[in-house]
């Protein structure tokens, strides 16, 4: 059986996509020109005429596509694709000072403003009705392989992370989306494959470049800003200013096997019971996750996957009590060795594509998605009335909206991740089993009571099945949760919020969920 169908983690969110490149606008050259370093304003220019966002343009090194520009409907578009926003301009910004023009021009008119880097954010909090700054040019990735570090440009996309570093013999750990940048990953936290071993990516943080809201350009680290760094390892993206660069520890690269088993949905509850207890006694080596989906028509499907730093000789002994506590046999199974960027190809979904074929259409092959999602953790593992529950959920949603796609996913945590206390960084969910994240997808040929009925369930999941306390992973930003502040940071909150004064006293980076400037 083809791997990429068995463990293609992108796909979840995809399920009831449809495939097919987005339409091409032309993109416009880049202004040259520069202007003095900018100096930051209190004054208030009010909004700006057609001659300001003409002068920012001509101060920049790099690109504004104003949205009288037909280049504006492709570059708005976030990755989700239930988004319709509509921002005065992208700044395709290509340095530092590019950011800190956009930063003073904001501040001086009175412009709301996102930054941008993958266009993941599943809330949309990457576009702004103001100016969205765009890093997707400063994208450079240098390996030092004797000093095991990185440095990676905030606008740099996984894949591309993943093949640069993985060329070099070294990995970074995160997530498993080709597509998604790095700096909407690394602020939130970075969960992925690697994580149990090397931590999340957020973990590897060494040094950041961020340009401050008062348009400073300054490197947080150990020794200067450590307050800055500790937030930035966690804290959520767009909070603080506009992160430009990354240093990241790396880690030689082990040998890697893939797994992948299904089984009849008789057996899943007994599967996910079995999952959980081998889980948290399984070495840091071994990561996995437990997927229940609704594939509409095609029934629901129970599957176990991972990825194991070693041999398949090894992972076969460590695979074999899973596979005797759930006591069925796989109607499906896979077992492959392979190396580090062909497993994180894998994981994307991109088994086949080149490289450049793996980012957004039309640069690349991949489709946006339209989406919905809600995270919650479990703590311990969960009871068998609590399971149930759980594949009833399943059941329900296959039954209520059968034509789209969904379900829950459990991923693991512990290992590297749980070792971490929880105040060392601003990622506070360090005492976890596995994080839930629960999610339905749907095309343009979904009739719209599949989704509403789809919403209905994510609710229906909130109140009935998710435990609040044990909070939402902030990397899955969800608008619909009411007590996000503690949900996302819990203890870590007050803190967050001090540096957040300091850093961002008059609340520029500022959306729905962003760090507040007081409790
Ligand atoms: C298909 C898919 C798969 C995913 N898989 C995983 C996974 O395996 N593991 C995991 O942990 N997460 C995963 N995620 C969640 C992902 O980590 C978050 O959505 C993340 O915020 C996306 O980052 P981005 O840069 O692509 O998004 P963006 O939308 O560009 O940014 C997200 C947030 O960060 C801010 N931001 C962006 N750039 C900067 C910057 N330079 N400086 C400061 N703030 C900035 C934005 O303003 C926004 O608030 C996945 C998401 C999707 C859609």
């Amino acid at each position: 059986m083809d791997p990429a169908r068995l463990l293609d983690r992108r796909g979840f969110l995809q399920l009831g996509a449809v495939a097919g490149a987005a339409t091409g606008a032309v993109l416009l050259g880049g202004c040259v020109g520069r202007l003095p370093a900018p100096t930051t304003t209190t004054t208030t220019l009010g909004p700006p005429v057609p001659s300001d966002w003409q002068a920012l343009a001509a101060s920049l090194a790099g690109t504004l596509v104003l949205s009288t520009n037909p280049a504006w409907q492709l570059d708005r578009l976030l990755y989700n694709s239930k988004f319709d926003l509509h921002p005065l301009a992208i700044a395709y910004c290509s340095t530092p000072d590019d950011v800190a023009r956009c930063l003073d021009f904001t501040a001086s008119h009175g412009v709301a403003l996102a930054a941008r880097s993958g266009g993941h954010s599943y809330g949309g909090y990457s576009s702004a009705p103001g100016l969205v700054i765009d890093v997707s040019n400063m994208s450079s990735i240098s390996v030092d392989s004797s000093a095991n570090t990185a440095v990676v440009g905030a606008g740099a996309k996984l894949i591309d992370i993943y093949n640069a570093i993985g060329r070099h013999d070294r990995l970074l750990p995160g997530g498993s989306c080709p597509t998604v940048g790095i700096a909407g990953l690394a602020l939130g936290g970075g969960v992925g494959v690697f994580g149990r071993k090397y931590g999340l990516t957020s973990d590897n943080i060494r040094r950041v470049r961020i340009v401050t809201p008062d348009a400073r350009l300054i490197t947080a680290d150990a020794s200067t800003h450590s307050d800055l760094l500790w937030a930035c390892r966690g804290g959520g993206g767009g909070n603080f200013g506009v992160v430009t660069s990354f240093e990241f520890s790396v880690h030689p690269m082990p040998e890697v096997t893939l797994f992948t088993l299904q089984y009849p949905w008789d057996a899943s509850a007994t599967m996910l019971e079995a999952w959980q207890h081998w889980m948290n006694k399984a070495p840091d080596e071994l990561w996995s996750n437990c997927l229940l989906l609704s594939e509409g028509t095609a029934g629901c499907l129970a599957q176990i996957s991972g990825v194991f730093c070693g041999s398949t000789a090894e992972l076969a002994s460590l695979l074999a009590p899973l596979k005797s506590a759930i006591a069925t046999e796989p109607s499906a199974s896979f077992t492959g060795s392979n190396n580090y960027i062909t497993a994180m190809e894998v994981e994307a979904g991109c088994s086949g594509l080149t490289i450049a074929s793996c980012h957004l259409a039309p640069e690349g092959k991949l489709s946006r998605s339209a989406y919905s999602a809600k995270s919650s953790y479990v703590d311990e593992p969960m009871t068998s009335a609590r399971i149930a529950l759980v594949i009833e959920a399943v059941s329900n949603l296959q039954r209520s909206a059968p034509t789209i796609g969904g379900g829950l996913a459990f991923d693991a945590y512990g290992g590297a991740i749980n070792r971490i206390a929880n105040d060392a960084t601003a990622f506070v969910h360090r005492d976890k089993l596995a994080c839930i994240q629960a999610t339905y997808s749907w095309s343009a040929y979904t009739p719209s009571p599949e989704i509403t009925a789809g919403a209905a369930w994510l609710t229906w999941l909130a109140d009935n099945v998710f435990n609040p306390a044990t909070g939402a992973y902030q990397n899955y930003i969800d608008p619909t949760l009411d007590d996000w502040q503690s949900a996302y940071y819990g203890s870590n909150l007050e803190k967050l919020v001090k540096v957040k004064r300091k850093y961002d006293p008059d609340n520029l980076f500022n959306f729905a969920q962003s760090i507040p400037t007081s409790v």
